[in-house]
């Protein structure tokens, strides 16, 4: 008998970041999404890095701006 666990979706299949806009960082808003490839067309727009940053880029984009 074949060993399907191979074939269960890794735990990098989520996403923790936050949604800004380029007019305002001050609106900012936690996202979790798992699983991230469950995500539908518009979602996945949505969460596209130009709109979302995860919180590794957002602390980066932070500290660039002081
Ligand atoms: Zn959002």
């Amino acid at each position: 008998m074949k060993d399907h666990s191979s074939n269960e979706a890794p735990s990098s299949d989520s996403m923790l970041g936050f949604h800004w806009t380029f007019a305002t960082v001050a609106h900012l808003h936690l996202h979790a999404i798992s699983p991230t490839n469950q995500l539908s067309f518009w979602q996945k727009i949505e969460y596209s890095p130009y709109i979302f940053a995860t919180v590794d880029e957002t602390v980066r984009m932070m500290e660039k701006k002081k």
